[in-house]
């Protein structure tokens, strides 16, 4: 049981009030923390990375951009299925060089076309735009004044709630504070508490506080 009583308490990501309510959409990374991030993210799967290019060239084409030429010039991987907060970002290495474009998984799979699309676009035109207009008027009139951005900005409204509203599939409770969790990824059995761990064990993984799965979940 020693190996077990090295591990890590489980990361919380419940809410917005959490880990991600400071994430940046947009940001230029170091080197080093650029690597790191694309080793945490998972390139997209051969399907979602096709749909990818028939909406790059179309947007493109749309836009009448001469630059970007190809989406092969840009790195595409995943966002963590339980992040409820950014649907898609853009991230520069502060050197230049190739940008990642991160999208949601869950937007591949969302009824609508222009939400995948217009998230497609709005990091498009982030890159086009230049990380000095972040999201200010001249990256607005850019990103408006595509025909698609009335579509595009029902859906990612309504993609928004529906990454609020925490759609996880799995609910985790932990025996010792009741606290519960929800998760849209099957959870690694023996997660723990990490307030119970951090409270009255050292921050140590304990036995004491592994989540069980089920359990009463305020919504
Ligand atoms: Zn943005
Ligand atoms: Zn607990």
């Amino acid at each position: 049981m020693a190996v077990r009583d090295r591990r890590r308490p489980e990361e919380h990501r419940v809410s917005d009030s959490d880990t991600y309510v400071d994430e940046q959409e947009y940001c230029i990374s170091s080197e080093a923390d650029g690597e790191a991030y694309m080793r945490g993210n998972q390139r997209l799967n051969y399907d979602d990375m096709n749909v990818v290019h028939l909406h790059f060239y179309s947007i493109c084409n749309e836009r009448g951009w001469k630059t970007p030429v190809n989406p092969t010039e840009f790195d595409w991987v995943y966002l963590d299925v339980d992040n409820h907060i950014v649907q898609a970002r853009i991230e520069t290495p502060a050197k230049g060089g190739r940008s990642v474009i991160h999208l949601h998984p869950s937007a591949f799979s969302w009824e609508d076309p222009h939400l995948l699309k217009g998230l497609i676009h709005h990091e498009l035109v982030h890159w086009v735009v230049g990380p000095t207009h972040a999201h200010d008027e001249v990256f607005e009139m850019m990103e408006q004044g595509w025909d698609g951005f009335e579509d595009y900005k029902k859906q990612t409204e309504l993609f928004s709630a529906w990454l609020h509203q925490a759609h996880g599939k799995w609910v985790l409770t932990c025996p010792n504070c009741g606290k519960t969790i929800r998760r849209n990824r099957k959870p690694a059995s023996q997660s723990a508490c990490r307030e119970c761990c951090i409270a009255f064990n050292n921050g140590l993984w304990s036995d004491n506080y592994t989540f069980y799965i089920g359990g009463d979940d305020e919504q």
